[in-house]
């Protein structure tokens, strides 16, 4: 998973660039840059590599996520479905722009169920976010049929799979936008920064002013460029996106790497009979970033992760866990937020302070997620391989 593992003179090359000229902002000062657009190269370099017709970089994932909700038109009253098993920052980009999250059950490929995300849509549903966990993806085809019939927008959080693809196109290009993260432990990183892709220009004209104050960036003098809608900053920048242009050019040793250290460890866990995985709506798109299984009970696998960990094998079991799942994020449970909502929202995060998710509960509390690292050798892959089978083995 970790683009950090592989940080050398390539990025150290990109980076230097931005240092000599001194312009560490990705506007303007065009006299004094030596030709060096790092955000723009970047932004036109993915979309090339995930053939998406408009990218706009961001300085973090979190900030896509808001960028990508304001520009389709989120806000107040709305409510977004999205998943109980992510990121806190799914939830907290829906708050930031004053709509309401409805959190639904995830299925066995640890993303939303589409059965669940049916049964909770209201005439206030404007959108689905599925998140594209643990560098594997949603089951895209359901959600879309759903979208489509109630007319609902379709917003990929795909910060943690990038690169991963779908019926051979790339996670973040089927919904209406898909964002990334490039933070620090992501598959690629910029050290900090984030993107978003769509096939609307509508919605990209809308993200590359909102991202920057509101600039319609059209003039040649920023301070003459007329702001059509309100913004923020949230820009990127070049510092951070020239770390990003190396590492994008590694993404696919990367992922070679990943699937085949992947495939050794599952092919190995298969032997247990107790073992389960996690489902693959297109296994061949898998990012590999991690393994996910499951084991038949929370005793054993509580027991398996412990033998794990003992072992020097990181895993997470995010039943525990309190950033990734929902049963220990008292502080969203509690809306115990700096500022106040709005009434409207205030109400609706109620239904948070009692409600249980039983379905998910199920499925996280027998789940265990093991990171792919890039820099094992062979030898410690093999080692790695026998530690796991035997920890999972003495818990069962
Ligand atoms: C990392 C992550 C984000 C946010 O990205 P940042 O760049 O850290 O702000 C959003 N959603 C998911 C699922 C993530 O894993």
């Amino acid at each position: 998973m970790p683009g950090f593992e592989f940080f050398g003179a390539e990025e150290r090359k990109e980076v230097n660039e931005v240092l000599e000229s001194g312009i560490l902002m990705r506007y303007g000062f065009d006299a004094q840059r030596n030709g060096h657009w790092k955000a723009k190269e970047l932004e036109l370099a993915l979309c090339e590599k995930l053939n998406a017709p408009y990218a706009q970089l961001t300085s973090s994932g979190t900030s896509a996520l808001t960028t990508a909700m304001a520009a389709l038109g989120l806000g107040a009253g709305d409510e977004i479905i999205m998943p109980t098993f992510t990121f806190v920052a799914s939830f907290e980009s829906v708050l930031s722009v004053g709509a309401i999250p409805v959190l639904v059950d995830i299925d066995d490929t640890l993303t939303l169920s589409p059965a669940a995300v049916e049964a909770a849509i209201t005439p206030k549903t404007k959108a689905v976010m599925p998140v594209h966990m643990c560098g594997s993806m949603a089951d895209l085809d359901a959600l879309k049929t759903i979208c489509d019939k109630h007319n609902l927008i379709l917003l990929e959080d795909a910060c943690q799979s990038f690169g991963g693809t779908y019926k051979g196109k790339a996670l973040g290009t089927i919904g209406d936008a898909g964002t990334f993260s490039f933070d620090f432990v992501k598959t690629i990183t910029c050290g900090e920064g984030g993107g978003i892709v769509t096939n609307s220009k509508d919605v990209y004209t809308k993200c590359d002013a909102y991202q920057d104050h509101g600039h319609d960036h059209l003039g040649i003098d920023r301070g003459a460029d007329l702001h059509p809608y309100l913004g923020y900053n949230y820009r990127i920048s070049e510092l951070h996106a020239a770390v990003g242009l190396a590492q994008l050019r590694k993404l696919d040793t990367f992922l070679e790497i990943q699937r085949k250290t992947k495939k050794i460890f599952k092919d190995a866990l298969s032997a247990i009979p107790e073992v389960s995985f996690r489902r693959l709506p297109d296994e061949s798109g898998d990012t590999a970033t991690f393994l996910g299984f499951f084991l038949p009970d929370e005793d054993t696998t509580r027991k398996a992760a412990a033998n794990l960990k003992a072992a020097g094998i990181v895993n997470f079991y995010y039943y525990d866990n309190n950033w990734h799942y929902i049963r220990n994020w008292q502080h969203f449970k509690q809306s115990q937020s700096l500022s106040r909502f709005g009434s409207e929202l205030q109400a609706a995060m109620k239904v948070y302070e009692t409600k249980e998710f039983p379905v998910s509960d199920a499925l996280i509390s027998r789940c265990i997620c093991t990171p792919i690292n890039l820099g094992w050798s062979e030898p410690e892959i093999v080692e790695r391989t026998e530690k796991m089978v035997a920890a999972v083995r003495a818990a069962i």
